[in-house]
């Protein structure tokens, strides 16, 4: 259905006739974390996360998956190798 709260406009899920069955009634605008993603929009009422209606549940544990500005691939820990133990190791 078509929002007619925040995100005036815009087809959500969330959206019922008798107004928005989201958690509080309406989205949740972006969060500092959200800088420089791609799916944020511009609304009368702010900026919004285009497909989550609640960004700051997104970053609850760790990265937002969806985020655009940040690489969702873990850093590869490499490990250290003693010289003097690998060299025991190897006779
Ligand atoms: S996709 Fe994630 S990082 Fe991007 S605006 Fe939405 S909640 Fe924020």
């Amino acid at each position: 259905m078509i929002c007619t709260t925040v995100r005036n406009g815009n087809e959500c899920v969330f959206m019922a006739a008798n107004g928005c069955s989201y958690n509080g009634g309406s989205c949740h605008p972006v969060i500092e974390k959200c800088d420089g993603c791609k799916r944020t929009s511009e609304f009368e009422s702010g900026v919004f996360c285009v497909p989550c209606p609640e960004p700051s549940a997104k970053w609850k544990n760790g990265n937002c998956n969806l985020a655009t500005h940040v690489s969702t691939v873990a850093a590869s820990k490499k490990q250290k190798i003693n010289p003097i133990k690998a060299s025991k190791r190897g006779h």
